[in-house]
């Protein structure tokens, strides 16, 4: 179990991207879902030890990940956000290397670990040509063989399926939860599907502070009779843009689907609907964007 206390991070131009964030992440993928500037890669890297909080303690298992980094780098695995090395050299060989530098000495474990994490991330036909002619979803799946050196107990990725086309998305996802059933994974993102389809438990993170935390299918039951959906004329956006608190607009059928937010029956032909887990996030970032969370308030 990851715990985090009370963690804040304040950049030293006085930006405060983590905001006394307190958060348990249990065995298994955790979904971090947040927009863009939300304070996620902060948090992964003041958990992967890259940085350090200017508050709060992080505990995974007995390791105190402030005061311990190196204990708590021997089980990381971590894929970053720009995972930018992508050499001439083959994938056999960089990951042959890397398994040098986290420190497997022994050729035969090294050649036994490298055999193995590139037949299990689909790799072995291509081991010997050179990353930097890799598609994008290759160089993923190498990023997670990477990061599998050493069978990690924590392993964190972030924002890994920015870019990727829905097969090779697919595909990383089913690698990804292959490897969750028996670590802690932390999925870093600001795709709701690829929480919804992976993982048992989530949080939302939006300004730097953690407004959301459950089980996806729970957070959906508890959005029931909060969403409420419209078939609108295009030009009667503007008028639900200013009357509501609008969360999502889809075009269906050439005619433009819209979802609010409400906590009371909004009237004027809008219908309830049982939303999804992308109606629970941006109504999540909608109430954070209200001057007084009420509903905060109300619970
Ligand atoms: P996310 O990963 O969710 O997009 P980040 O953690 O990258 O969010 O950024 C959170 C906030 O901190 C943003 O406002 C960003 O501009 C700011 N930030 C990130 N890195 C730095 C840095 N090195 N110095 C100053 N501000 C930073």
């Amino acid at each position: 179990m990851l715990e985090l206390r009370n963690v804040s991070h304040v950049y030293g131009n006085g930006t405060r991207a983590l905001d006394d964030v307190t958060l348990s992440v249990p065995t298994g993928m955790f979904g971090l879902l947040g927009p863009n500037g939300a304070g996620k890669s902060t948090l992964m890297r003041t958990v992967a030890t890259l940085q350090t909080p200017t508050s709060g303690s992080i505990t995974f298992g007995d390791i105190d990940v402030i005061a311990e980094p190196e204990r708590l780098r021997e089980t990381l695995g971590y894929l970053p956000q720009d995972f930018g090395v992508y050499p001439r050299v083959s994938a056999y060989d960089m990951l042959d290397h890397m398994a040098v530098l986290k420190g497997i000495a022994s050729a035969a474990d090294r050649k036994a670990t490298v055999e193995t994490l590139l037949n299990q991330v689909n790799l072995w036909n291509v081991r010997k040509k050179a990353i930097a002619g890799f598609s994008g979803g290759m160089r993923q799946r190498f990023g997670i063989a990477q990061a599998l050196i050493g069978n990690p107990r924590l392993i964190i990725v972030d924002e890994p399926t920015a870019g990727l086309d829905p097969e090779e998305r697919n595909r990383f996802l089913n690698l990804l939860a292959e490897i969750g059933e028996n670590v802690v994974v932390i999925l870093s993102t600001h795709i709701v599907e690829d929480v919804a389809d992976l993982c048992p438990r989530m949080a939302v993170l939006a300004g730097g502070k953690i407004r959301l935390e459950g089980a996806p299918l729970e957070l959906i039951e508890q959005a029931r009779g909060t969403v409420w959906a419209k078939a609108i004329a295009r030009d009667e956006l503007t008028d639900v843009r200013e009357r509501y608190e609008l969360i999502s607009t889809r075009l269906f059928a050439g005619r433009t689907i819209v979802h609010i937010l409400s906590e009371v029956d909004p009237g004027n032909g809008f219908e309830p609907v049982r939303g999804g887990l992308e109606d629970v996030y941006f109504a999540t970032l909608a109430r954070t964007r209200r001057p007084v969370d009420t509903a905060a308030l109300a619970a």
